[in-house]
């Protein structure tokens, strides 16, 4: 007979299903600096417009859909407008051109995938791959998420017309150089 002899024993050793799937690096949550002098004023002013443009320039990689949420002089923390951070989330910082982290969640076949890409340094990005098995159901499919890829190197961008394959095949690429 094969499997565990012992259910119970089997099934505590079950990772705990983790009440929140939202990953929040811990920067986001940073208090922000308040303007001391009329001339700090003047520079938040300015940061913030920069940083407005830049979101409302940007926009979901799956739906295309515009990016909404808190945009401050410092940062910004959107999220795809249409269908939510579930979707597409960004975080970027005033002063750093890439978008200090992604996370892409996209549905092909009978698998969710989620990708997330966080800036290092220069030109370089720690990109993970997870997949999730959409027939298993929610709890399951938390507690298996398997990875797929584990990346340093270019920022890995989901591409809107992606079909299971072709993703596959992106991410076989980006294997093969790691
Ligand atoms: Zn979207």
């Amino acid at each position: 007979m094969s499997g565990p002899k012992n259910f119970k024993k089997f099934f505590k050793k079950m990772p705990k299903k983790r009440l929140n799937l939202q990953f929040r690096p811990s920067y986001i949550s940073r208090p922000l600096p308040a303007a001391e002098t009329v001339e700090q004023v003047l520079i938040q002013k300015a940061q913030y417009k920069e940083m407005f443009a830049k979101v409302n320039a940007e926009q979901c990689p799956v739906c295309f859909g515009q990016l909404d949420g808190e945009v401050y002089f410092s940062h910004a923390n959107v999220y795809c407008c249409a269908n939510g951070e579930e979707e597409y989330k960004v975080f970027y910082r005033y002063g750093v051109e890439y978008p200090v982290y992604t996370r892409t969640t996209i549905y092909l076949g009978c698998y969710g995938y989620e990708v997330d890409s966080e800036w290092m340094t220069d030109d370089d990005f720690n990109n993970v791959i997870c997949r999730f098995n959409l027939n298993l159901n929610f709890r399951e499919s938390d507690d298996i998420k398997e990875k797929l890829l584990d990346f340093i190197g270019e920022r890995f961008v989901f591409d809107a017309d992606s079909d299971e394959k072709s993703l596959m095949n992106k991410i076989n690429l980006y294997r093969t150089l790691s």
